[in-house]
């Protein structure tokens, strides 16, 4: 089954991006700050806004681009509860930290839908909820007892789609069941970003780009910094680079590592053609290792959907490739459709599977939000921001979790993602194939 691509295709660059305008002229980097926020995704120009907030005078800092990073790739699909059940939570913080970490699910929603509001952000949020697809009986189940513990233990709305009732939502047979998420939105994830980027520059806080923190030093209380762009003397340090963490935050790159999420966006596609195969026009994700997330563009024309084509680097046509067989293989209806994009981004993996918010070695930081940040990352830079600043606002549930090491991961580069790639494709997709497929 080979793809065909759109005379135009795009290839590297993600779809989000055909939406944005030309980046804004370069800033000066100052000599001074009170906070230097490092990174300028989500999570960096919330944290901004913070401390801004609490009267520092605030400096934010990007390697590449502000929104080079994983906060204008993704896939738009908005919504916040922990990754973990909670017995898999208590066992690794506690049953009251499980506790807090379901309670705040709510609040940061609400929070991030209100920020959007606030700053008069046109990023195309809709409420379209979100549908978790199980891929065997055994996940179905599993989600029955989500459901029961996320009612209970949040105020998030979660109800249980019985296979029978599943054609509303999707036109397939190849999932046992959904946890539905009424509430969750769809958003476009460079528009949000953008929209983050223009209320801190609105602000007076300079967010210098091509300024990659490579060194720092304690400079009394504070730190001396180096950059590629010279040096700045700052009281307070927040990194927020997650998937795109590096030298010389060695104890952050050691316990956040890059796991590659790619994605491909078909060409616009007639109007019952979507109708057909998503008519319940969700966000979706499936409860497979694979795991595909697929959406319908917020111009309603056309199909993105994303995955885990490799856990190493790959190239987008090779990606492409990889996720157009998957789609095709839950809609076969799309077989034949010419893809036009075909990205990858970095999501900031963590071994508990859950970020954190914290502080190490002088440095405050909220990262590790493994592939679910656009609401988490800017709730947790935020409070990252708050706690840098002895803001009272900072408290959160997520400075009970940690960034825990591995043996897999001795070092800076994650050799290990390589034979983990090898061991899903070879061993783990084959045996969900076979369960899945024996109870059709
Ligand atoms: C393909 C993909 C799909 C996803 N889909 C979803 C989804 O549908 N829903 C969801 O909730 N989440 C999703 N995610 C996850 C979500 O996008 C991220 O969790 C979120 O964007 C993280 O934001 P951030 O600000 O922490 O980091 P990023 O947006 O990744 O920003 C980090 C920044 O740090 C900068 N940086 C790195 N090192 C330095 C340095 N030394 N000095 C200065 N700057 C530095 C980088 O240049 C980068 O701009 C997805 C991620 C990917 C990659």
């Amino acid at each position: 089954m080979r793809v065909e691509w759109a005379t135009e295709a795009e290839l590297g660059t993600p779809y989000w991006w055909d939406a944005l305008a030309q980046p804004a002229p370069g800033e000066d980097l100052p000599d001074t700050c009170d906070v230097l926020v490092v990174g300028a995704g989500y999570a960096g120009l919330s944290a901004a806004l913070a401390a801004h907030e609490s009267g520092a005078r605030v400096v934010v800092v990007d390697a590449a681009e502000p929104g080079h990073g994983a906060s204008t790739r993704n896939g738009g699909m908005f919504g916040a509860h922990p990754r973990l059940g909670w017995g898999a939570l208590s066992k690794r913080f506690g049953a009251e930290a499980a506790d807090a970490l379901f309670a705040e699910a709510r609040p940061a929603l609400d929070w991030a839908k209100d920020l959007i509001a606030r700053e008069q952000i046109e990023c195309d949020l809709q409420e379209t909820g979100r549908i978790q697809l199980a891929y065997t009986p055994a996940h179905f189940a599993n989600q029955k007892t989500l459901a029961q513990t996320i009612v209970t233990k949040s105020d998030v709305a979660a109800r249980i789609v019985e296979r029978a009732d599943l054609g509303r939502e999707i036109a397939t047979r190849k999932y046992h069941g959904g946890l539905l998420f009424p509430e969750h939105c769809a958003i476009h994830p460079a528009k949000f970003h953008q929209g983050l980027l223009r209320a801190v520059r609105a602000r007076g806080v300079p967010v210098v780009a091509h300024a990659a923190v490579t060194g720092r030093a304690a400079d009394g209380a504070g730190y001396r910094v180096q950059t590629a762009k010279g040096m700045i003397r700052a009281a307070k340090v927040v990194l927020t680079t997650n998937g795109y963490t590096r030298r010389p935050f060695r104890w952050h790159v050691a316990r956040v590592f890059p796991l590659p999420s790619y994605i491909i966006a078909t060409e616009e596609l007639p109007r019952n053609l979507i109708g057909q195969i998503a008519p319940g026009r969700r966000m979706m994700v499936e409860t497979r290792a694979r795991h595909s997330y697929f959406r319908i563009s917020p111009d309603g024309k056309r199909v993105l959907f994303g995955g885990r084509a490799s856990m190493a680097e790959i190239g987008p046509e090779r990606s492409g490739e990889h996720l157009y067989r998957t789609m095709v293989g839950i809609w076969p209806e799309s077989e034949g459709v010419r893809l036009s994009h075909s990205w990858r981004g970095f999501t900031g993996y963590t071994f508990s599977h859950m970020p954190h918010v914290g502080h190490e070695d002088g440095v405050h930081y909220a990262m590790g939000f493994s592939g679910s940040g656009t609401v988490m990352a800017p709730w947790l830079g935020a409070k990252a921001a708050y706690q840098a600043v002895g803001d009272a606002r900072g408290a959160t549930a997520y400075s009970a979790t940690s960034l825990g090491r591995s043996w897999l991961h001795p070092g800076e580069t994650p050799h290990f993602l390589r034979a983990a790639n090898l061991w899903y494709r070879q061993v783990v997709d084959r045996i969900e194939d076979w369960q899945a497929d024996k109870e059709q």
